[in-house]
């Protein structure tokens, strides 16, 4: 089949997710072919660095042969076990195992989803579920950051903060998203650490001073901000606001969906303050994005209050046909072994380290207002004047202007409404490959200006 065929097809019957229905209609479809490592290429032929690692999850970079067999061998043999009821299979027991060694504290717990939306989700349903049979059923309201991101589904949107997820759609009237996140670049209380850090941790009490804490059910937050332009809290901000949380007697849910498997570091972004959260979300770099995972860590107060209080002999009712599919599970499995016996994750660490420097030697051209990175996920806010942080004019600012710029000089970045450009390089990147998207990022700047 040609391109222009398959474009028609598209235009006429695939609704693209978050995406612009009638400028897609008009601008259509790009086609992705082929990919190795830290490149992929486009039905045109065209070769890019993907500096997004997909939709920042492909950690491990594309083309592993290893686990296109491991997924193979599990089709081959049991390609589907329900995990309904007490049914199951090896992987995705092995797996469970896995994660509640890898996750902080007592997070040994794993519920599976199919990605980070429905991990959410899950979470959101168990905490109704744990504070109803446990006696609080007044505990409803749901706190998350300004900014914050937490998936598309019909509750989770609304803990999603970002105002193209809520704009022309409703939401449960007990989602509040009005905690201030740890913005130092626009916080008006100052850019100092411990400014920041009071003003998040401030804004928390008050949300729930003003609510009534027994009305307030948990506080959702990723710990470094993605999809809302990767803010990067100041050291020390998740283990405050994870503090404050469990002074307040509310949940603290980490949502590592980003951050989880190595993108800032250490194998959980959560591990490098020492933070334990009630609850865990992850996806993404579970299976790298060669096949569809999620999956819920549930510490063990939780866990063993609705073990021991859901009512007697009834199932606790929420899962999915593929919580936990085999194959997805089997893939996961052999990620984690690539990121740790495979030396992934310690190749993000190093390679982290310098994708940081390097970064920060684009903070001198003149549309950039600051760069802010933690490990392999970036942001670069674009501004049109350095010292007012006047935002860019709109010809420039257009996400699919600046994208399209970056397309064109063959690097794969993401370009927020903000005049943010995301960057999540996969981890298995050379000190070469990093320093190609740094200067494709250079010249697709000066082409913008
Ligand atoms: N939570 C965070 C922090 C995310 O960044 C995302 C997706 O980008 C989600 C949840 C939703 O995950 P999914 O798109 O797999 O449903």
């Amino acid at each position: 089949m040609t391109v222009n065929s398959l474009e028609a097809l598209d235009r006429r019957h695939w609704v693209h997710p978050v995406a612009n229905w009638a400028g897609h209609e008009k601008r259509g479809v790009t086609v992705m072919k082929s990919a190795k490592g830290a490149f992929i290429t486009d039905a045109d032929g065209h070769e890019l660095i993907d500096g997004f690692a997909g939709l920042w999850c492909v950690n491990v970079g594309y083309g592993h042969e290893s686990i296109v067999e491991a997924a193979a061998r599990q089709m081959r043999e049991l390609p589907y076990a329900t995990g309904y009821f007490s049914f199951g299979s090896e992987p995705t027991i092995r797996l469970a195992a896995k994660l509640a060694e890898l996750t902080p504290g007592d997070l040994d717990h794993i519920y599976f989803s199919l990605g980070g939306s429905d991990a959410v989700d899950s979470a959101l349903r168990l905490i109704q579920f744990y504070y109803n049979v446990t006696g609080r059923p007044t505990k409803k309201a749901i706190l998350s950051l300004e900014r914050g991101y937490h998936g598309s589904s019909s509750t989770g949107a609304g803990v999603t903060a970002l105002p193209a997820f809520h704009a022309g759609f409703d939401f449960p009237a007990h989602v509040h998203h009005y905690v201030t996140p740890p913005y130092a670049y626009r916080n008006p209380t100052g850019s100092g650490d411990a400014a920041v850090i009071a003003a998040s941790v401030a804004s928390l009490r008050a949300k729930v001073a003003e609510l009534g804490a027994e009305n307030v059910a948990a506080f959702f937050c990723e710990p470094v901000i993605g999809s809302g332009g990767v803010i990067v809290p100041p050291k020390g901000w998740l283990r405050a606001m994870r503090e404050t949380a469990a002074e307040l007697d509310i949940l603290f849910v980490a949502d590592e969906v980003i951050t989880g498997f190595g993108r800032t570091g250490p194998m959980f972004a959560c591990e490098a303050e020492g933070v334990v959260p009630d609850m865990m979300t992850m996806a993404k770099g579970l299976t790298s994005g060669y096949a569809p995972l999620g999956a819920l860590a549930i510490g063990e107060t939780v866990y063993r209050a609705i073990a021991d209080n859901a009512p007697a002999g009834g199932p606790v009712g929420h899962g999915y046909t593929y919580s936990g599919h085999p194959v997805s599970a089997a893939v996961a499995l052999e990620v984690l072994r690539l990121y740790e016996e495979g030396g992934i994750l310690a190749n993000g660490q190093r390679v982290g380290a310098y994708f940081e420097e390097r970064l920060a030697t684009l903070a001198d051209h003149p549309l950039v207002g600051e760069v802010r990175a933690r490990g392999l996920l970036a942001g670069i806010e674009l501004v049109a004047d350095k010292v007012t942080k006047e935002k860019l004019p709109r010809e420039a600012k257009l996400p699919d202007h600046l994208f399209a710029r970056g397309y064109a000089n063959g690097v794969i970045f993401r370009a927020f409404a903000d005049d943010i450009i995301g960057l999540a390089p996969p981890l298995c990147c050379s000190e070469a490959e990093i320093d190609l998207i740094i200067s494709r990022l250079r010249k697709t700047l000066d082409d913008v200006m």
